[in-house]
């Protein structure tokens, strides 16, 4: 779905993953399940492309729900898989430190398990090949992404500025609607390893320029990160 110019949304508000599309090629951010690699086909088609246009996928972390087809994408198709250094590991293996799930509501706890199961989320593969990213890094890809660390939510989680989309895409660390309880706006994500270096990266998420602040959970935001992170501030 466009969202606007260069700016494409794939999946919906219980998981989305990210296309910028820029005639030197396309960017994707995060890689959803597995079974979202038909949206990616699909939106790839009606824009006229190929998957050869892809130039890179960026992981705004390493958790199993962003890095579902990136494999496929990195081994078939040679795109470059980056994710930041300190959450290279975890997309490589699946090791991860057990979070505290926090509250949770079993309507939209079940919604996130049916949606996972069918989009094949029990089989997500490894990333076997990673480039790895660090805080500052701009990299050479189309819309010429910038990369900002907010760790917290996992130590290697970042937020992605693209000045071409006027957007910055943050994977989890903020929700806009929380898919174990179904609370809608800006907030903290659930399953975070550290909450408490989750809420301080929002004041560095909250200096960005952007009109779009895109999270892979929940409804895209239209307003400033600024915005975006007092709402979230008051959601605790
Ligand atoms: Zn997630």
């Amino acid at each position: 779905m466009r969202l606007a110019p260069h700016l494409h949304r794939l999946g919906n508000d219980i998981v989305a993953t990210y296309l910028i599309d820029t005639p030197d090629g396309n960017t994707l951010i995060d890689a959803g399940f597995p079974g979202h690699y038909r949206d990616l086909q699909k939106e790839i088609a009606a824009l006229g492309k190929q998957v050869s246009d892809i130039k890179g996928l960026i992981l705004t972390h390493g958790d199993c729900d962003h890095i579902g087809f990136a494999e496929r994408l990195r081994s078939r198709h040679g795109v470059p898989v980056y994710v930041h250094a300190a959450d290279a590991d975890q997309a490589r293996t699946g090791d991860r430190p057990k979070p505290s799930t926090g509250p949770m509501r079993p309507g939209p706890a079940t919604g996130f398990l049916a949606y996972a199961l069918r989009k094949d989320g029990l089989r997500a593969r490894h990333v076997q090949q990673i480039e790895e990213i660090g805080d500052g890094d701009v990299l050479p890809l189309p819309g010429e992404p910038e990369i900002i660390g907010v760790p917290g939510h996992s130590p290697g989680s970042v937020a992605i500025r693209v000045p071409v989309a006027d957007a910055v895409l943050i994977g989890d660390a903020l929700v806009t609607r929380h898919f174990l309880t179904g609370r809608s706006g800006p907030q903290l994500a659930p399953f975070s390893q550290d909450p408490a270096a989750a809420a301080s990266s929002l004041s560095r998420l909250a200096e960005l320029d952007a009109s779009w602040v895109l999270p892979a959970h929940g409804p895209p935001w239209q307003g400033s990160p600024a915005e975006a992170v007092a709402a979230a501030r008051v959601a605790r």
